[in-house]
């Protein structure tokens, strides 16, 4: 940014300088955020499209920041993964979603399904599969009830070794689901090489359904090239009835977004996992 005085004066920018200075005051205060109570997770829900079943939740960390109040994940998830604070953070919110998910399930037959997001980053620090293992050990959360969600960077970067980790994981017996389909430079190719189980349907692609036709065509083809390739189908960031009514009728298998639930604190979504869900 500049500020009248040409080029070289950038670096005073008032605007930048203080953009800097929000940037390391944002590190600091979520490094301690992790040793204090600061981090919670909201869930999700994931409802079956045949059923109108809630089969699972998607864990989203929040952070209650004493003065700044909840910041987005949006706001410092990218601070994380900078300064490699992902990987205390991911450690973390991984642990709670798994207490989550076997508190959910003691004393009933449910095996329901918790989607954890994880960053790239976790794959460039170590053994991501040993941590999984752990952490399933420590909270004594069953292997098959947990979904790891990525976007395609991890297929993208440094490709052999996250490639081995997610072999790694797959022999754990944990699901893998791609998320933000379609957003980035996913190709045929690397679906077929890399040992994922379900796609998850961007937003912006469901953001245009009940409109134009060709918006329609364009989902029907997402959600037939999963089928095809032995994968199941997640849209993600329903907001109405027709968005609803559409991926029913192109056979989707799972959907999620505001329309059914938005996500909720653990007693709220305890609460409609018992209750279901109002649509
Ligand atoms: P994401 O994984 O794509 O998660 C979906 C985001 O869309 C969530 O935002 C969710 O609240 C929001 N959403 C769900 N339904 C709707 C809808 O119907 N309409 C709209 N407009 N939005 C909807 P959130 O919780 O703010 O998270 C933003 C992103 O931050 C996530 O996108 C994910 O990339 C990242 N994130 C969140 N929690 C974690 C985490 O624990 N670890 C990592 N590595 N990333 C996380
Ligand atoms: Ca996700
Ligand atoms: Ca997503
Ligand atoms: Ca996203």
């Amino acid at each position: 940014a500049k500020s009248g005085g040409g080029d070289r004066l950038a670096a005073y920018d008032p605007a930048m300088l203080a953009g800097l200075v929000e940037r390391l005051e944002l590190e600091a205060d979520l490094r301690v955020a992790l040793t204090r109570d600061e981090l919670a997770l909201h869930y999700q829900p994931t409802v079956d499209l045949r059923t109108g079943e809630i089969t699972g939740f998607e864990a989203l960390v929040r952070w209650y920041h004493p003065t700044r109040g909840m910041v987005s994940p949006l706001d410092f998830i990218g601070t994380a993964e900078a300064t490699g604070l992902i990987v205390p953070l991911g450690r973390w919110v991984l642990t709670e979603a798994c207490r989550q998910a076997v508190a959910w399930g003691a004393g009933t037959t449910r095996r329901l399904k918790m989607a954890v997001n994880v960053s790239v980053r976790q794959f460039e620090h170590g053994d991501l599969a040993a941590m999984v293992a752990e952490v399933l050990a420590e909270t004594g959360m069953p292997v098959d009830q947990l979904c790891l969600e990525m976007t395609e960077s991890v297929l993208l970067t440094d490709t052999d070794e996250n490639l081995a980790q997610l072999h790694r994981l797959k022999d754990l017996g944990v699901t893998l689901a791609m998320d933000d389909f379609g957003t980035g430079y996913s190709s045929l190719a690397y679906l077929r090489r890399f040992p994922m189980d379900t796609l998850k349907i961007d937003r912006s692609f469901v953001d245009r359904l009940g409109g134009e036709h060709e918006d329609e065509a364009l989902v029907s083809t997402i959600v037939r090239l999963g089928r095809s390739l032995g994968m199941t189908t997640v849209a993600e960031g329903i907001e109405d009835s027709v968005q609803l009514a559409v991926l029913k009728e192109l056979r989707c298998d799972y959907a999620q977004g505001y329309y059914l639930s938005r996500p909720l604190p653990a007693a709220e979504a305890g609460r409609v996992l018992e209750e279901g869900l109002a649509t």
